[in-house]
């Protein structure tokens, strides 16, 4: 295996070769004899359906390895994860918080937020916390893009964060969790790794923290990845992000039931 941060060997996933191999099939079916055109375009369909379907579940393997718990090495640990900042209101808060509970955390930052408030993220990594990648742009039509502006989007996050931060991100976490075929290989070549989640809160979405703490604790397990955000933060009636309140009751649980907190960054550098 490389070292973490190294350019790897891209090898296609199951789906994939066998998505491969429906095309080539399909055209030589075609090539010698022209009247299957209805069953060879029928497999193509399909296995394209099949790819998208892979992309829309952000929790899949099946188009490449994803992190969706931490390595059995990480012993009684969880991983809180957050994203779509920096913000200048919310992270400053989230950081005190975690300082409280002497948690660490990585933060899925967005590189065009990172250029507009480069000191939170100096803040989060001299507090001891993981800045790692979640794209330049955070573009919902990211899962549509192509290999090269997939390429261009997360290698520019890439230059911002590792410039500011002072270390390159070792993770990527895509848009909305959505993907199509082409990221792995991209991630291959940058040296990344994807990560989604154990589970996530729907913190941008409700409003209510001890709903969104109740599914983040739903099954609560060490080894555990969850996700919660600093950016796009909901609220609750009084204004207060809601984020707060959820992470606090989450690290509450977490010390009861004796589980530390790791960075995604600690856990694969061991
Ligand atoms: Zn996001």
């Amino acid at each position: 295996m490389n070292a973490p941060g190294q350019p790897r060997r891209w090898t296609p996933t199951p789906l994939i070769s066998g998505a491969a191999v429906v095309h080539a099939g399909a055209l030589a079916a075609l090539a010698v004899s022209p009247a299957t055109w209805p069953w060879a375009a029928g497999g193509v369909i399909a296995s394209h359906l099949a790819l998208t379907a892979a992309g829309l579940w952000p929790r899949s393997a099946l188009l490449g390895h994803n992190w969706t718990t931490l390595p059995e090495s990480a012993g009684a640990s969880i991983a809180i994860t957050i994203d779509d900042g920096p913000d200048p209101d919310v992270t400053p808060r989230v950081l005190d918080l975690l300082d409280a509970h002497r948690a660490r955390a990585t933060f899925f930052c967005i590189g065009e937020r990172a250029r507009e408030h480069p000191r939170i993220v100096e803040a989060i990594v001299a507090r001891g916390h993981a800045v790692e990648n979640h794209s330049q742009r955070h573009r919902h039509n990211f899962s549509l893009m192509g290999p090269g502006a997939m390429r261009r989007e997360i290698d520019a996050a890439q230059t911002t964060l590792g410039d500011i931060a002072g270390t390159r991100p070792l993770f990527f976490r895509a848009p909305a969790g959505l993907r199509n075929p082409f990221l792995e290989p991209v991630l291959c070549g940058l040296g990344l790794h994807l990560a989604s989640w154990t589970r996530r809160g729907f913190d941008t979405r409700t409003g209510d923290a001890a709903l969104v703490a109740g599914r983040l604790l739903d099954g609560f397990a060490a080894g555990d990845i969850l996700l919660v955000h600093d950016g796009h933060a909901a609220r609750d009636v009084h204004g207060v992000p809601v984020v707060l309140a959820a992470l606090d009751t989450v690290l509450r649980a977490a010390a009861d039931r004796g589980f530390g907190t790791l960075t995604l960054r600690d856990a694969i550098l061991g």
